[in-house]
């Protein structure tokens, strides 16, 4: 007779009963813009060998995947930047047990990409716009073209993505005042749209953090006093929290790190471009998988025992705090966000 607790787990599970979903794969810490919350505007990336290949990024998503997690996605810095990811995206496209299988991205190679992608089974795609202003647009990126992006999201659009959500990281003093032209943007097109309070990830010399703290329900109220917003019951297991307005498709998402704390429910663990595991964003908490997998020759079942010892020591929550204080120091664009 088999004893139960020697088969293999096929399910990951936290120390605090959170069933681990969903998995936020960054593909390349390289990106095309600068955008000032983001990066610096000179930035020393990492040296090729440090990055894993597209091999190992596909091993890790498939023992994800055996182990039950139906949602990847793929970020960066910026994703489809990297040579070559679109044969990752026809390899993760095709793990049976994949639900949902997502991107972020600037939106600057949506034009020439976005029928690929839905060919690949890419079926949802978050695109960052925090201005429709070329020249703030372009201050805010320091690199960035309009036109180029919203002719991405147009053909993001246009290619049939099931979903399609913006997501705009507002900065006091900066872009508050574009709140409802974005709004009605995403309405225009009936796309969603996040509204995202900057987190303190990686020292930036541009702004500093604390005076550019601009809360959620700042922009809720902006937003309402237009179009009244109704709670959604759209759930993604994640920071947002979705509101419908009474006359649109489109919804509205709030990712609230500071003024909401929304640990509770955490489905997701991060894998950064190095090869890192990493439990929570906010946490320092790191498994090198990498290093695993190129000590037992890409060994997928040694693998899957590692990442399912990792998840007893995925934290309660984050620490994060409205002064602008840094208390993790990787860059999202390395930690993939
Ligand atoms: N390059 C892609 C993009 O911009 O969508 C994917 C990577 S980017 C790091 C993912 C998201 O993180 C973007 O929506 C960006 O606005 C957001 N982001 C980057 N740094 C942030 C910060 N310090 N606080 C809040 N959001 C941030
Ligand atoms: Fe690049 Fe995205 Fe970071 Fe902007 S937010 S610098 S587009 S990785």
């Amino acid at each position: 007779m088999k004893v139960l607790s020697a088969m293999p787990q096929t399910q990951l599970i936290d120390q605090f009963g959170r069933k681990i979903t969903y998995v936020r794969m960054s593909v390349t810490d390289r990106c095309d813009f600068r955008c000032v919350y983001c990066m610096d505007e000179k930035m020393t990336f990492l040296p090729r060998d440090q990055v894993m290949s597209l091999e190992e990024i596909h091993l890790i998503a498939r023992a994800f995947v055996e182990l039950g997690v139906n949602k990847i996605r793929l970020t960066g810095g910026e994703p489809l930047v990297r040579r070559d990811v679109l044969s990752l995206f026809d390899g993760i496209g095709k793990l049976a047990g994949l639900k949902d299988f997502c991107l972020t991205t600037n939106g600057s190679q949506l034009k020439k990409y976005a029928q690929q992608l839905k060919a690949s089974g890419v079926n949802r795609i978050n695109i960052s716009l925090d201005s429709l202003n070329p020249l703030l647009f372009k201050a805010l990126t320091r690199i960035g073209n309009i036109e180029q992006v919203i002719e991405g999201i147009d053909a993001a659009v246009d290619a049939g993505i099931e979903r399609i959500k913006l997501n705009a990281v507002i900065l006091k003093g900066r872009n508050d005042h574009e709140v409802l032209d974005l709004v009605d943007f995403v309405r225009d097109r009936e796309i969603d749209i996040s509204f995202i309070e900057e987190m303190p990830l990686g020292v930036i010399s541009s702004h500093n953090r604390a005076e550019t703290y601009y809360s959620s329900d700042d922009v809720f109220s902006a937003i309402e006093q237009r179009y009244p917003l109704s709670r959604s019951s759209l759930n993604t297991g994640g920071p947002s929290q979705y509101w419908n307005m009474a006359d649109s498709k489109s919804k509205i998402g709030f990712i609230s790190p500071h003024s909401h704390n929304f640990c509770g429910d955490c489905n997701r663990v991060r894998v950064t471009v190095e090869g890192e595991l990493l439990l929570c964003l906010g946490n320092e908490h790191a498994v090198d998988l990498k290093q695993i997998i190129r000590d037992n020759q890409g060994d997928i079942e040694v693998l899957k025992r590692h990442l399912v010892m990792a998840m007893g020591n995925k934290p309660k929550e984050h620490h994060f705090t409205v002064d602008g204080d840094v208390q993790v120091v990787r860059f999202m664009s390395m930690t993939g966000g």
